[in-house]
């Protein structure tokens, strides 16, 4: 089978049904293919990578590369005319995003990748959706492209759309108000990333002494604990704030790298991540880069079937994580299922990105 083949039939799978002994046969069928694509047509990985590799090779032995490369480098596997867009990564001032080129067909991947991943926590009905944010026309730079595409991929999902922040991040009170008096007794999808979700919504709320109820809402979520780390806001507390301050009981967090957009690793009722059958995690030792084994915390390597016109299908983050075990959560689904516990601390991460630079 061609790799779109392939791929078309790992997304006829059930997400979370696969068993990970299968996985690693499918998935990794799939990203050696990858691999072998992106060598023949990215110079600067064939560089990084020339030699083949073996058939047999398991997704450990896959080559991975540094997030922080697509800050360094112009990476992309097809021809120039064929590029429908350059997604540009947050990137916080003064620092390079980083650069991620889609063709068409990567591009249609990653939305029906999403989709189905979504399905499962939503159904296929669109919900009222609330916006934790303003509107991308008050957003600039950097941060309009990657959070407005963050929007964008899960507003497929809603209608009604409406946002509850002004451009100064403080509430839109006339427009929240209006929204949970229309929807209040119905089932409501909100979004918004996390960071701004606690300090621009609940906080808000909570300074001025008041309160919202979306009894029926789900609260999706996803951007990392950093900021909020620093305030001793772990996910627990993150929960009860959130309900306490707008009655909404589900709330999801979800993992995943603005450089494979529509891979996502959403929590389960049981707080742990979990891999969609396209994707998948290895958690490395921070050292000497060899494979953890479950329970141990290393730093955490994304794998996802869906990068073909840039060289991202394997990559090394600077986040560390731990799985906590394989084909038994108690949720019931499949595959490794694992936690993200933050960044790097600093001082070690200029050490990896040296490393990185230097293997260029
Ligand atoms: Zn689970």
């Amino acid at each position: 089978m061609s790799y779109p083949e392939q791929l078309e039939a790992l997304l006829g799978q059930a997400v979370y049904e696969l068993p990970q002994a299968e996985k690693e046969q499918q998935l990794g069928s799939l990203l050696l293919a990858l691999h072998r694509h992106h060598q023949l047509q990215c110079n600067e990985y064939s560089q990084l990578y020339p030699q083949p590799l073996k058939a047999t090779e398991n997704m450990a032995g896959l080559p991975y590369l540094a997030v922080r490369l697509f800050k360094l480098l112009d990476l992309k596997s097809v021809a120039d005319d064929e590029v429908l867009k350059c997604l540009s990564s947050s990137g916080t001032t003064g620092q390079i995003p980083a650069r991620i080129y889609l063709d068409a067909v990567t591009s249609r991947w990653q939305s029906k990748t999403l989709v189905k991943i979504l399905q499962q926590f939503l159904g296929k009905q669109r919900l009222p959706m609330l916006i934790i944010d303003c509107q991308a026309s008050h957003m600039s730079g950097a941060a309009l492209n990657a959070r407005s595409a963050g929007i964008q991929g899960l507003a497929m999902f809603g209608r009604n759309h409406t946002y509850a922040l002004n451009a100064d991040m403080s509430p839109n009170w006339a427009a929240i108000d209006a929204f949970c008096a229309q929807h209040q007794h119905e089932k409501v999808l909100i979004f918004g990333f996390t960071f701004m979700v606690w300090q621009y919504f609940v906080k808000a709320l909570q300074q001025q002494g008041r309160s919202i109820n979306l009894p029926q809402g789900h609260l999706f979520h996803s951007g990392g604990w950093k900021k909020l780390q620093s305030e001793s806001v772990d996910n627990a507390t993150f929960k009860q704030g959130v309900e306490a301050s707008t009655g909404i009981q589900q709330v999801t967090n979800f993992y995943g790298m603005a450089e494979q957009v529509g891979t996502v690793f959403m929590e389960c009722s049981h707080g742990y991540l979990h891999a969609p059958a396209t994707a998948d995690v290895i958690m490395r030792n921070c050292f000497d880069l060899s494979e953890q084994p479950t329970g141990e915390q290393g730093l955490i390597q994304v794998l996802s079937a869906l990068p073909f016109s840039y060289p991202g299908f394997s990559l090394l983050t600077e986040d560390l994580g731990t799985v906590h075990g394989v084909d038994d959560c108690e949720c019931g689904r499949k595959g490794k299922y694992f936690t993200v516990q933050g960044r790097l601390p600093k001082v070690e991460l200029r050490g990896c990105s040296d490393t990185a630079a230097a293997a260029v």
